[in-house]
């Protein structure tokens, strides 16, 4: 089922970037595995998976160990700073950060680890109270100040667009994650190279693959309803 699934949204992925003349190359599928028992991770890896989301970090850990090593895992869900040093050496990267202290944390976290954590910003694009992230008119102080942090690289921006049965309804907020980064980019400031663009999920990454998703976070498209 999984490997079927998995198929079905690559032929998805290939037909948006096509619509968008883009390559297949652009495009990461993160498999968003949160819930999910290890077996069927198993089968995902079996089927190409090799970009894993998780959404809390106690499940990350526990599964990192059970799979494969050639996995790169993704922190997608909110994020405690008490709860960061337990992804330094184990998130390859980071979606959802959206406050200085947070990134200070990280910051300081990595630098004693000896190592850089890639970030993205989380930013609340269609303002929605029940989400987390940072408005899109603060992004760019935001990035500001993790432009001078060592130990955190910030590689683009992250959001979680509304749920929707509609999807065509969420490409207003595709496209304004797209400005948002082309904006930000045209600022060249120092020590920043954004170039990821997180969004799209189940419902919305087709239509996010047209607005310039480089990352998309699938998960009941392939595992199946939590
Ligand atoms: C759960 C989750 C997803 C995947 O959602 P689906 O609709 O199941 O594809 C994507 N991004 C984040 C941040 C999530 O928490």
């Amino acid at each position: 089922m999984i490997a079927e699934n998995m198929r079905v949204v690559e032929e998805r992925i290939c037909a948006a970037c096509r619509r968008a003349g883009r390559a297949r190359e652009e495009v990461r599928l993160v498999c968003v595995s949160k819930t999910k028992p290890v077996s069927l991770l198993c089968e995902a890896y079996n089927a190409g998976g090799r970009l894993f989301g998780e959404n809390r970090v106690q499940e990350l850990m526990d599964k990192q160990p059970q799979l494969p090593g050639n996995i790169e895992w993704h922190m997608i869900g909110h994020l405690q700073k008490n709860k960061a040093k337990y992804l330094i050496g184990r998130a390859a990267m980071i979606h959802s950060v959206d406050s200085a202290p947070l990134a200070e944390t990280i910051s300081r976290l990595a630098v004693q680890a000896g190592t850089v954590m890639p970030v993205l910003i989380e930013v609340n694009a269609a303002g929605e109270e029940t989400k987390f992230g940072i408005s899109p008119e603060n992004a760019e102080t935001l990035v500001r100040e993790l432009a001078v942090l060592p130990g955190i690289r910030v590689k683009g921006l992250m959001t979680i667009a509304p749920f929707t049965e509609n999807p065509e309804s969420n490409r207003r907020y595709f496209r304004l994650l797209r400005q948002l980064s082309i904006d930000i980019k045209r600022k060249s400031i120092d020590n920043i190279k954004i170039n990821e663009l997180s969004m799209g999920m189940t419902g919305d990454y087709e239509v996010a693959i047209e607005e310039g998703a480089t990352l998309i976070r699938v998960g009941t498209g392939i595992f199946g309803e939590r």
